[in-house]
Order: C-alpha cells, then sequence, then structure tokens
C-alpha cells in the first residue's frame, strides 16, 4: 500500500494552519457530516483512529465488565483488544474460508448467555453479510446481542448496493495510510443511533458536556460538566482537512484498485496452486488487501512463493494475522471446533501490492512472479 496524496491535501493543510484552528473544530464537523453522507450513516463522531472507535463503540453499546464479546481472530490485533479496554473477554470464532469474514452460523454456533456482542469486520475490504450475522443477534432468548462492524478497511465497499456500514448500529472506521482513505492517523465511529453518537462525542473529549470548539466560539463560555470518565480521542482539524480531500477521491481510490485486482484476479485465473479473494455474492470489495491463498497443488508454499518475489525485488506480505496465536490473546477463549479455517488462512494467504498510481508495467513484474512456475499454463499475461 502506498497512500495516494498531493498538492490538495497540502492546500489543505496548509489552510487549516494559516487559519490558528488545528485541534479538533470545524474540518472535523465538516469531515464527520460529509463522511456520514457518503456512507449512508446516520451519524459520524470522528476518533483518533479506529481503535479508538472500537473502544466507544463497544462503551455505547453497553459492555460490560465479564461479557463475552465474538470476535474473528482473523483480524488485525486491534479488533480482539478492543473487548479488553471494558473489561470484557473476546471469544474468538472461526472465519468462512472464501471470503475470511465471520459467518452467521459460526456466530450462532458461538452465542452463550455471556455474549452481549459481536464485532464483524469486513476483512481486507471483503463485505461481512452484517444482515444475516445481525439476524442471528437480535433475538438470542429474548436479549439483544449487538453487532458492532469493524469497517476499518472497509470505506469504498458494498453490501447489497449500499456502502458497508450503512446498515450497522455502530461501526469503527480507519484512516490509517495502510487503508484506503487516510489522515495519517484516525478513525470515526457511525452509529444509527443518535444517542449512541452524542455519548460517543462527549466520552472522546474527556466526558465534557460543552466541547472545546464550542466553548471557544463564544466568548462567555457556559461552565461545562464532566458526568462520566471520558478519553482524549478526538482527531485535529489538520487530520480532517487530509479526510475531507481524500474523501472526495475514494470513489477514484476504488475504482482504480478494483481495475488492478480485476487484473491481478484474470492474470493468476487458472493458474495451478493460488486462489484471489474476490467479490462475495452480496456486495463489492474495496480491495483494500488482495490477498491469494497458496494452495497445496502449488509448487512451494506461501513463505516460499513469498521469497520467490522477494528475489524479484517485489515486496509482499503475509496475509491477516491470527490475534490467538499472538502472546498477549494466549489465554484468550475460543469457540468449541477451534479455528482451523483461521490458521490455515493465516498460514497460506499473502498480500499483493495494490496501491492507487500503481503501473500496469509494476504490476505486469509481480503477475510474471506469480504465474512463473505454472509451465502448463499458456504464455498470455493478461494484464498486457
Ligand atoms: C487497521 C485495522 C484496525 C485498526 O485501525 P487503527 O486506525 O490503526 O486503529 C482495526 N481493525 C481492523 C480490521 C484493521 O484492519
Amino acid at each position: 500500500m502506498r497512500p495516494w496524496l498531493g498538492a490538495a491535501e497540502a492546500e489543505a493543510v496548509a489552510e487549516v494552519l494559516a487559519s490558528g484552528w488545528v485541534a479538533q473544530g470545524p474540518r472535523v464537523a465538516e469531515f464527520e457530516q460529509r463522511f456520514a453522507v457518503a456512507q449512508q450513516a446516520g451519524h459520524a463522531v470522528a476518533t483518533s483512529s479506529c481503535t479508538s472507535a472500537l473502544h466507544l463503540a463497544l462503551v455505547v453499546a453497553g459492555v460490560q465488565p465479564g461479557d463475552d464479546v465474538l470476535v474473528p481472530s482473523f483480524s488485525f490485533v486491534a479488533t480482539a483488544n478492543a473487548p479488553t479496554y471494558v473489561g470484557a473477554r473476546p471469544v474468538f470464532v472461526d472465519v468462512d474460508p472464501v471470503t475470511g469474514n465471520l459467518t452467521a452460523e459460526g456466530v450462532r454456533a458461538a452465542l452463550t448467555p455471556r455474549t452481549t456482542a459481536v464485532i464483524a469486520v469486513d476483512q481486507g475490504g471483503v463485505p461481512v453479510d452484517l444482515a444475516a450475522i445481525r439476524a442471528v443477534c437480535d433475538d438470542v432468548a429474548g436479549r439483544h446481542v449487538v453487532v458492532v462492524e469493524d469497517a476499518a478497511c472497509g470505506a469504498g465497499s458494498t453490501l447489497r448496493g449500499r456502502p458497508v456500514g450503512a446498515d450497522a448500529e455502530v461501526a469503527a472506521w480507519s484512516f490509517h495510510p495502510r487503508k484506503l482513505l487516510t489522515t495519517g492517523e484516525g478513525g470515526m465511529l457511525t452509529t444509527a443511533h443518535a444517542d449512541w453518537a452524542q455519548r460517543a462525542r462527549r466520552l472522546r473529549e474527556h466526558g465534557m458536556s460543552v466541547s472545546a470548539a464550542e466553548r471557544h466560539a463564544s466568548v462567555l463560555t457556559p461552565p461545562e460538566t464532566y458526568g462520566e470518565v471520558g478519553f482524549n480521542y478526538r482527531m485535529t482539524d489538520l487530520q480532517a482537512a487530509v479526510g475531507l480531500v481524500q474523501l472526495a477521491k475514494l470513489p477514484a481510490m476504488v475504482a482504480r484498485r478494483r481495475e488492478l485486482a480485476a487484473a491481478y484476479t484474470a492474470a493468476i485465473a487458472g493458474t495451478r496452486g493460488l486462489r484471489a479473494v474476490a467479490d462475495p455474492p452480496w456486495g463489492t470489495s474495496n480491495f483494500q488487501s488482495f490477498w491469494v491463498e497458496v494452495l497445496d497443488t502449488h509448487d512451494t508454499d506461501r513463505d516460499g512463493l513469498l521469497v520467490r518475489l522477494a528475489d524479484a525485488g517485489v515486496s509482499a506480505r503475509r496475509g491477516i494475522m491470527a490475534a490467538h496465536r499472538q502472546p498477549a490473546h494466549a489465554d484468550a477463549a475460543v469457540t468449541p471446533g477451534g479455528l482451523p479455517v483461521t490458521e490455515r488462512l493465516t498460514d497460506r494467504t499473502l498480500v499483493l501490492p495494490l496501491f492507487h498510481e500503481m503501473t500496469d508495467d509494476e504490476q505486469a513484474r509481480v503477475v510474471d512472479v506469480l504465474v512463473a512456475h505454472d509451465h502448463t499454463r499458456p504464455k498470455v499475461d493478461a494484464t498486457r
């Protein structure tokens, strides 16, 4: 990944610097409004990261110490860390072998009376079938289990014709440069519930009843109160100014990534021993991560292919991690049946280079390495 940043972002930052207002202020408010419109979300609350948005999501959803929160292990570690911030316990659930996401069946089998929330991830930008999971969680023996969407990778992906996150009770987004739309660091919480948004807005700012922006906007400021212990999870106007420019570029980013992904898909289709990530039947991916699974029929394994790519000057990456294998989560609970799919995918997948300004020639260099082992394949390169 390489962020697509240019003169427009530099200019936007310069304007904020010249304005003298650099912390959370009018640019953040505008970015929230535009993001909510773009994602068809009820309310948007900007945060310092997706990690802090996930924390706030669990707080406003009412997850309590001692609760269980179902999460995929097959995700960046922040997903599994979030429940621990509120004293809850992450419980790892296995994922679908094709999409790498949680499934309704997997969640149904894992629900217990202690489960109060599920974090469903749009892994690598592939939309999770949120409606199916919500249907399972809406009535769990008369209780409602909240489904938090970890849409860190999901800006620009769609689910049944709408942006991912649009149908979530609450969703968390990342603007880290590893994702499509970047603000350096940054995140967003979106929610359908006005009261959840309002509480998240206060909690990200020390639990203050009156925001700093509101106080500075008036000469004689109203006294603020601190109703509960909050955090400093604010985004800055410098970041939001970049975010506004990036948000306008998002459709072009998605279009170019999908074009590059289609070229990878065509080039390796029918290549022995490789399976590429693809759109699921219920939506479209922004291909935040274009991963391939190295199958048994390949003449080498994932690490062997990474070395071949490196020898050709191509820097690919191991696929998505498995949090349950990390010391930080070694004692975490795992649902009965274990995590065989997670372990297989994390051991056998690799993420190929893909970025907005990648040229067709650069991509052809990667493809050459991917198809070189398959001597049964006709010598036609679909990217050329
Ligand atoms: C990147 C990522 C995060 C963390 O995002 P930050 O903005 O860096 O906190 C969380 N969940 C998933 C699935 C991610 O890919």
